[in-house]
């Protein structure tokens, strides 16, 4: 993409509103704009780095054997009044009605309307195990919209659901959900750390959140450091080995960490002192086990092998894939910008031309551009005839990993300037060695 071309309107002043560094990045760097409280456009660039993290979600999803479909925003009233959760839900949910005076709502989950497809299409225990996803924007009116995407009111989830014979199989989905987004979020270059959460009204204790440490996280969390040592890497899995998956999930939660919700003194407590830490996150997914409430509700039965029709075990899981934007940037910036981590980076490297308009540096740039979109790369062309001060500045703002500056005086000795992003350091290299760094 060539800058002159692109619509990038990036902000020299730091926004007012903006009270934490992803909200205030994401607006000078021509993300998004808010259009209501909580509500957002998605900008071109904004939009290119939600899209790199939908990918992997799928990806991973469907590595883990999980099924990609696409459910409606709208959702009837009566589905969720089967489950008891229309007037449960309270004035989170937006709630609409049509010109015949139906009753809708713009859905903040999809557990009633997935339960009621499988209901109506799956008869029997073969069907099974199954576990279907989508990844669908959701309203919730939150009281205090804030911190930009990171609580919005409309914003982009990925929600999954199983549908198992047993409880044995169901939480093997859980444990498969679990090793699936230790790997996702390791993609995306972040560390969220698994914690055991709290369940809420339907009970039992198979919940974890998934929380990215950061002062600005809206959770308070209490962990035993010993578990950000821990890493998923590039071990390979196979997610239908049931002790496989169970072997990730008590290696993931052996040590201490737990939100708030369900923190316990005395056992924190017996952690050595030095290894205590009470800290703040950013919740940027949850898996839940919850069993055969919905399932009985809505009626998703099938026939077992004696012939015996039984509810099946169901848990939920979901992923905030645009509030993860947020906690990547809050994760990885510095004073001049973002910096992204190279599986979310919106253009692989970015190309300044310090004399647009010098044949030969022009002819270098556009040179490069060919090279590097012929290896399957994205660059970003700052060919604007602007101050180099103002293209750097630019490059830095929106954190491209690699930026290669080319000028005339360079050029006379055959080299380029290759940048990192991350830590600073510059080289001049001929620009075929710098394609090939960045590649
Ligand atoms: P929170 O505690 O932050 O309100 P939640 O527990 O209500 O989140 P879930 O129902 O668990 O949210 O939804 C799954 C994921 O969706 C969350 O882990 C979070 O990453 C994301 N999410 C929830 N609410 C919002 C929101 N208002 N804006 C952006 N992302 C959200
Ligand atoms: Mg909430
Ligand atoms: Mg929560
Ligand atoms: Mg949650």
């Amino acid at each position: 993409m060539r800058l002159s071309r692109y619509f990038l309107p990036v902000l020299k002043e730091n926004p007012a509103e903006a009270q934490i560094v992803s909200h205030r990045l994401m607006l000078r760097a021509g993300m998004i704009k808010q259009a209501q409280a909580g509500i957002y456009s998605w900008l071109p660039l904004g939009f290119k780095v939600l899209r790199k993290l939908e990918n992997i979600v799928h990806e991973e999803q469907i590595r883990a054997g999980h099924i990609p479909m696409l459910m409606p925003t709208l959702q009837s009233a009566d589905l969720w009044r089967k489950s008891g959760r229309y007037d449960a839900y309270g004035p989170e949910m937006l709630r609409i009605t049509d010109r015949h005076d139906r009753e809708m709502l713009f859905g903040p989950t999809n557990e009633e309307m997935i339960t009621d497809i499988v209901a109506n299409y799956v008869t029997s225990y073969k069907a099974l195990p199954l576990t279907l996803y989508h990844v669908q924007w959701k309203f919730r009116d939150e009281v205090r919209p804030r911190f930009g995407v990171m609580r919005g009111r409309e914003f982009l989830m990925k929600d999954g659901y199983n549908f198992d014979l047993t409880k044995e199989d169901a939480l093997h989905a859980y444990n498969r959900h679990l090793v699936s987004y230790l790997r996702t979020y390791e993609r995306m270059g972040l560390q969220a750390i698994p914690m055991r959460a709290d369940s809420g009204p339907i009970g039992g204790d198979y919940t974890h959140e998934f929380l990215v440490l950061a002062d600005t996280g809206e959770s308070e969390v209490f962990y035993d450091s010993a578990i950000t040592d821990l890493s998923f890497g590039d071990r390979m899995i196979d997610y239908d080995d049931h002790a496989q998956c169970q072997a990730v999930l008590e290696e993931f939660t052996s040590r201490y960490a737990r939100t708030d919700e369900t923190h316990d003194e005395a056992v924190f407590n017996e952690i050595p002192e030095e290894r205590r830490r009470v800290a703040r996150g950013i919740e940027v997914g949850q898996i839940f086990y919850f069993g055969t409430e919905y399932s009985e509700k809505l009626g998703a039965m099938v026939q077992g092998e004696d012939g015996q029709r039984v509810p099946l075990h169901m848990g939920s899981h979901g992923i905030g894939v645009s509030r993860l934007i947020g906690a990547i940037i809050e994760a990885s910036h510095d004073d001049k910008g973002i910096i992204w981590p190279e599986g979310v980076t919106p253009f692989h490297c970015g190309i300044v031309n310090l004399k647009q308009g010098d044949d030969e540096a022009d002819a270098a740039c556009d040179k490069l551009y060919a090279a590097l979109t012929a290896l399957g790369l994205e660059p970003l062309y700052d060919d604007r005839s602007e101050r180099a001060g103002g293209k750097f500045a630019t490059m830095d703002l929106i954190g491209l990993p690699w930026r290669i500056t080319v000028g005339p005086r360079g050029l006379k000795n055959g080299v380029v300037e290759l940048t990192s992003r991350k830590t600073g350091e510059s080289v001049e290299l001929s620009p075929e060695e710098a394609v090939r760094k960045v590649a």
